[in-house]
């Protein structure tokens, strides 16, 4: 794991305010932590930032600050580099390219090495902490749904239970206990609905196989959440169960309540999120709801072919689940086409993802 001080975000807030703040002031040293703490009001001001300054820049370029997407794409497993490489120089070299190749085409964007518009936008979306590559993935041969290192699972008897629990210290005010908890059933009952695997919250949060909380900043693990959208949550591999979510976003369980630009859905997050604590890595289908990023203000809770097809190769399918059940059980024609054009991009990415391999 990084240090918190190495980390990319951290360092980009902080050029941002070294490039808006008087001369004098500019040697001033990186301030410790809380790093990266954008709030609703600065986060636009980091963005124009942030396009200016490394829009098209390409191999050869020497961009002042190049460093710190060296260090973002080094975070999210992309830079894999020599022990001599220097991390730390603002020139756009070989590796950067590289790893700005793989970025581009494991995320569904335009592959042309370059830091052009769409890629920069991907870099400023908001997202999950968990890494997208992982030091030794293991990739499915075939398929884009994609597993953590020796491909965990909780190894329990199917049919199994797993508890959940909420850390009583680590809520937020902003929305109700009640809203939580039922943003989390629904989550739950996602994946609940196409594997043996039941959820149940748990009597006593010390006990839960799954325990989440909302956390600021360093809280510990050597992943810090860094205020509003950048990182949105993470959680961790099976059987750990660690569930964290960034207290600063603005979470929201109703848009039409909640009218903030960085509002982001609870569920949506919780789905996701889910996903990392029964197994399943970042997919490469935009559709799938472990695709890394979430804008402001999405709403992604359905699974899709990707996401249901890694999960059940974990875990089985539930007995009451059919693909084809899944069609007909729903009423709006609009989900029906969504899902048949997440097969079509399944397919599509299933070449992408060839040529990554
Ligand atoms: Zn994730
Ligand atoms: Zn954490």
């Amino acid at each position: 794991m990084l240090l918190p001080s190495n980390h990319p975000l951290y360092s980009l807030l902080f050029l941002f305010f070294l490039h808006n703040l008087p001369p004098y002031t500019a040697a001033r040293p990186a301030p410790e932590f809380p790093w990266k703490q954008l709030t609703e009001t600065t986060v636009n001001n980091y963005h124009h930032y942030f396009y200016n300054r490394f829009l098209n820049s390409r191999r050869g370029s020497h961009v002042s600050g190049l460093s710190e997407i060296k260090r973002y794409f080094h975070h999210f497993g992309y830079l894999t580099f020599e022990a001599h490489y220097n991390i730390s120089d603002d020139i756009f070299d070989a590796p950067l390219e590289s790893a700005i190749l793989h970025y581009q085409s494991k995320l569904g964007l335009q592959v042309t090495g370059k830091l052009d518009f769409d890629t920069l936008t991907q870099v400023l979306s908001p997202r999950c902490g968990v890494p997208d590559k992982q030091p030794s993935p293991t990739l499915h041969a075939t398929k884009n749904y994609v597993f953590f290192p020796g491909k965990p699972r909780w190894a329990r008897r199917i049919p199994m239970t797993l508890t959940y629990g909420f850390s009583p210290d680590n809520m937020i005010r902003s929305l109700s206990l009640s809203d939580i908890k039922e943003a989390f059933k629904l989550a739950f009952s996602t994946w609940a609905s196409v594997i043996p695997v039941n959820f149940v919250e748990a009597d006593d949060y010390g006990f839960a196989d799954i325990k989440i909380g909302f956390y600021s900043g360093d809280h510990g693990d050597g992943e810090p959440f860094d205020g509003v959208l950048g990182i949105l949550a993470h959680s961790f591999s099976p059987e750990s169960g660690k569930f964290h979510l960034d207290a600063a976003e603005t979470w929201a369980v109703d848009f039409e309540v909640e009218k903030s630009s960085v509002a982001v859905d609870l569920e949506s997050v919780a789905v996701h999120e889910i996903g990392h604590l029964l197994g399943l890595s970042h997919s490469p289908v935009k559709g799938a709801v472990m695709y890394p990023s979430l804008k402001p203000r999405e709403k992604k809770v359905e699974l899709s072919v990707d996401d249901i097809q890694g999960v059940q190769s974990l875990y089985g399918s539930n007995p009451n689940f059919t693909f084809s059940s899944l069609l007909e059980s729903d009423i709006s024609a609009n989900r029906a086409a969504d899902l048949r054009f997440e097969s079509s991009l399944w397919a599509i990415s299933m070449i992408l993802a060839a040529s990554f391999l």
